[in-house]
């Protein structure tokens, strides 16, 4: 489908958490919907996860991106029909209700309350199957760090997922080419792939949307009118796509994410092996502040998160089963995001304030203590020039040398960049999504979350889309 003279009714730009269920929803309301993504459409199934083909595949900018500042933090999105679902762990939270009565009050945000979340979530978690590991199946490295939190007498959980498990223990995780996704072609929806919308303008009746259909190196330039648009393309795209079609200048100055930072700990025993899994234990003992978790520990992610090691990768080569890398998330920093012209991704800038980095520098400490607790032998904080530290008090030390610049941040977790609410000096769009001062044009992703939140966002992202989309029908 292309060509200014095709017109729908409701045109879905980005698939992925946020797009896929909001298409889906409106489909099976009986609305005409075309969902347009600009990476591949490929199922969960299409490379092993977390390897380099699936990089390629599934990840947007190739993999890595990184967000200009002191320290710089480098982010990771998926880019193809599912969005970050098809490349995700797909661990589950709620939203916390404290931070929602925050959001109430700062933003202004209409008739939200963690009580009349409730039934939304519910209907997710269902849709979704959210479970916990069959027992005798969680990952060694993952109960690790509960063990060393259980001593130290901190709050550990084990978080469950999105994921259906089969009477075998065998199981798939939900993403959205799993779930939302054909559920929206059952509906009717159409999918148009490797199609990316770089502007939308306001027409009469509606919206007209331009972009560019790409398959290889080719380039086709793509045009569709749609009565009314949804905007779903992620924290960065989203804000970028706004200002650059002239319609909102406070799009993108809000931009928030969970800036991590991460450890690599040698055990004396075996924690790890090929296939081990997703690690699902969270250290909440200091939450919303920052909380702590073990990562994908793969013989390839040990050898990245070693880079900064003398002689890391020998180390890799010959321990890797005994090692793991963990991670300490916090919730500090404010980003900006700005397209650049002839650019085709946007500039990302972050800034923390210093009392931002001692968190961090704090949760790095009690990361080691609480891995040392476990009986890590020795750790390795990624940090440039790092090096092997054997004790708390190593720890300590070595972190009173260390400079802001040297922390090699990373984050999985991006949103906040157009927080909702009625509150026009801090929001871009209302509290159902509406974007402030245009008719037609909604934003229904992970940009609309108002702050971080302290826990991993999907779960989120899916419970404020399916209200927004349940109001959007009440309405129509
Ligand atoms: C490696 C990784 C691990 C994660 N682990 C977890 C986890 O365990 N639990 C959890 O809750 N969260 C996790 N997350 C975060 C979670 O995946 C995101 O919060 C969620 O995917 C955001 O959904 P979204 O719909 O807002 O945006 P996205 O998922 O980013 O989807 C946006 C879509 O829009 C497309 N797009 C972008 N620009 C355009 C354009 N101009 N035109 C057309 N299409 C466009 C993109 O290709 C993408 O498919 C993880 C993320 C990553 C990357």
């Amino acid at each position: 489908m292309s060509g200014v003279n095709t017109f729908v009714e409701i045109a879905v730009i980005g698939s992925g958490p946020g797009g896929a269920l909001t298409a889906a929803l409106l489909a099976e309301a009986g609305k005409e919907v075309v969902i347009l993504e600009k990476g591949a459409h490929l199922p969960l199934t299409s490379c092993e996860p977390f390897t380099i083909a699936e990089m390629t595949q599934k990840y947007s900018h190739g993999g890595i991106t990184v967000a200009m500042g002191r320290p710089a933090v480098s982010y990771i999105e998926g880019g193809s029909v599912g969005g970050g679902s098809e490349v995700n762990s797909g661990l589950y939270h709620r939203t916390p209700s404290d931070i929602i009565d925050e959001w109430v009050k700062k933003f202004e945000i209409k008739n939200l309350t963690y009580e009349k979340l409730i039934p939304i979530f519910k209907k997710n978690e269902i849709d979704l199957t959210i479970s916990y590991v069959p027992s005798g199946q969680l990952p060694k490295a993952s109960l690790k760090l509960h063990e060393g939190a259980q001593k130290l007498g901190w709050n550990s959980i084990e978080v469950p997922r999105w994921f259906r498990y089969e009477s075998d223990g065998c199981g798939v995780k939900q993403s959205m080419t799993e779930t939302f996704i054909p559920r929206a072609i059952k509906a009717g929806a159409e999918v148009i792939s490797y199609t990316k919308i770089n502007k939308v303008s306001p027409k009469p009746g509606g919206w007209l949307l331009t972009g560019w259909k790409t398959v290889g190196l080719d380039f086709t330039p793509f045009e569709l009118l749609a009565n009314k648009i949804f905007v779903c393309t992620g924290a960065t795209a989203t804000p970028a796509l706004l200002r650059r079609s002239g319609l909102s200048s406070l799009a993108g100055k809000n931009l928030h994410m969970h800036p991590s930072i991460k450890i690599v700990a040698k055990f004396p025993e075996k924690v790890n092996h090929v296939g081990m899994g997703v690690p699902v234990h969270q250290v909440k003992e200091f939450s919303p502040r920052y909380s702590m978790g073990c990562s994908i520990s793969s013989p390839p992610y040990l050898s990245l998160a070693m880079m900064d090691v003398k002689g890391g990768q020998e180390i890799v080569d010959s321990h890797w089963s005994n090692m793991a890398i963990y991670y300490a998330m916090t919730t500090g920093g404010r980003g900006f995001v700005n397209p650049l012209p002839l650019f085709k991704d946007p500039l990302v800038r972050y800034k923390f304030t210093s009392s931002e980095v001692v968190d961090i520098l704090d949760a790095l400490v009690d990361l080691a203590r609480c891995l040392f607790a476990a009986g890590a032998t020795e750790i390795y904080p990624a940090v440039q020039n790092s090096r092997q530290i054997r004790s708390v008090d190593e720890m300590i030390a070595f972190r009173n040398e260390l400079e802001a610049d040297q922390l090699n941040l990373m984050t999985i977790h991006l949103f906040s960049s157009c927080p909702m609410g009625e509150n026009r000096q801090n929001t871009v769009v209302n509290s159902f999504g509406a974007l402030h001062d245009h008719d037609g044009i909604y934003i229904n992703d992970c940009s609309i979350i108002p702050t971080a939140l302290g826990v991993n966002p999907q779960g989120t992202v899916m419970a404020l889309a399916r209200r927004n989309v349940e109001h959007f029908l009440g309405e129509e």
